[in-house]
């Protein structure tokens, strides 16, 4: 049994009339994401594309039942569909909006392949069209920006002269005389397609009449995919939303900036340096305050057992940095100890000045070990990380006791 696939003579057939030849339950396919029993059919002809050559099948309706997959199972197609049909003789119906995207995508391919190839000597190795985007991997060295562009506006210079894409059939004998350069396995009449002028191509996917109706292709990004550079594109309705959401994330960025679409890098670029000049003098302040905060606290104290002057402070509401300015500024004075907590993250900060001659770092890790968390440091300098920042007034006490203990 064979299928006669409509679609090589012509692409553009939505709706057809055909027998069912085979009807089989089939059990799921849960890595095809089909959970449930699913009817699989074999018409003796078909306008549903299957999956194969990097374009993704066709949905749509075989009677009253909806499609689900179509595979391409050599001499036959396969579709997969929800229910059995009522009747032997069906009317069948592809989903247009996602053919015409498909088709849209697939021939742009071509025309942008061919112009990588043909301007740059860069062969395009594999092919890939996606729910979003489409890619093309191309070998040889890295496509620089002039590269992309020059043959994005080459593939649309050809989309805008509307020239006829062509079906021709020949051997691989004849195809190769014509300058294809693709090897071909099968053996035998081949099929190729022919945009006029500019390329041939064996293929047996879907594709347009004219290039007029790829409409226009957008080279997006371009990146290192193992040996090759992928190259992301898109075409027609894909590209005629892209550059609506492109805009829009322009136009909602330049909002916030409060500035014109066009301003946006000069703007972004003034906000930048404006947060980094901000972030230096919020910097030199806290180092200034807590300079001053730490010689109140000394003031405060009175000395206790063996001279230590101990400050143990919770603070809230301040960078974490501020904890080791504070601590910097406060063990400066001699046989000064500085157990400070952040209540916010749990950032616990113990300091000495060395004269107050007790260990940080062991003092820390008993603590830790205590109340659960990590951290380390040197005899005269620790931080760590409390598990539960609950604990950082806990922390701080049991501290307390233990220096007053040792
Ligand atoms: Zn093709």
């Amino acid at each position: 049994m064979t299928t006669r696939r409509l679609y090589y003579d012509d692409a553009f057939e939505k709706e057809f009339t055909a027998r069912v030849m085979h009807c089989e339950v089939l059990p799921p396919d849960v890595s095809a994401g089909i959970t449930g029993s699913v009817w699989g059919l074999i018409l003796d002809r078909t306008a549903f594309y299957p999956t194969s050559g990097g374009q993704p099948n066709d949905l749509g309706k075989i009677g009253d039942a909806n499609v689900l997959d179509v595979r391409d199972e050599g001499n036959e197609i396969l579709h997969l569909v929800d229910r059995k049909p009522s009747d032997p003789e069906v009317n069948c119906c592809i989903n247009w909006p996602r053919r015409l995207d498909h088709m849209q995508q697939h021939t742009g391919q071509h025309l942008l392949s061919a112009m990588f190839q043909e301007r740059f000597g860069l062969p395009t190795v594999s092919f890939h069209l996606g729910a979003e985007l489409s890619t093309i991997d191309l070998r040889g060295p890295e496509p620089t920006k002039e590269i992309l562009e020059g043959a994005e506006r080459a593939a649309n210079q050809i989309i805008f002269e509307d020239r006829p894409v062509n079906v021709r059939y020949g051997t691989a004998d004849e195809f190769a005389r014509l300058g294809v350069r693709k090897e071909v396995e099968r053996e035998g009449i081949l099929r190729a397609i022919e945009i006029e002028g500019a390329d041939l191509q064996p293929c047996g996917g879907t594709h347009v009449k004219r290039t007029g109706q790829i409409g226009v292709v957008l080279v997006r990004r371009c990146t290192k995919v193992r040996q090759d550079w992928r190259v992301e594109f898109v075409c027609g309705g894909r590209a005629e939303r892209m550059a609506r959401h492109d805009f829009e994330l322009l136009r909602d960025a330049a909002e916030k900036l409060s500035c014109a679409p066009e301003d946006i890098v000069a703007a972004s670029m003034r906000a930048i340096a404006e947060r980094d000049g901000n972030f230096k003098t919020l910097r030199g302040l806290q180092e200034r305050l807590s300079e001053a905060e730490a010689v109140l606290a000394l003031q405060s104290i009175t000395p206790g057992a063996g001279g230590l002057r101990i400050v143990s402070r919770v603070v809230e509401g301040v960078p974490a940095d501020y904890l080791g300015f504070f601590a910097t500024a406060f063990v400066k004075s001699e046989k000064a100890i500085a157990l400070l907590a952040a209540e916010e993250d749990g950032h616990l900060l113990f300091a000495q000045h060395s004269s107050a001659g007790k260990d940080m770092n062991a003092l820390l890790k008993e603590v830790l070990e205590k109340v659960g968390g990590k951290g380390g440091g040197t005899r005269d300098f620790a931080r760590g990380r409390l598990n539960d920042a609950a604990q950082a007034a806990r922390s701080l006490l049991l501290a307390k006791e233990m220096l007053a203990a040792g």
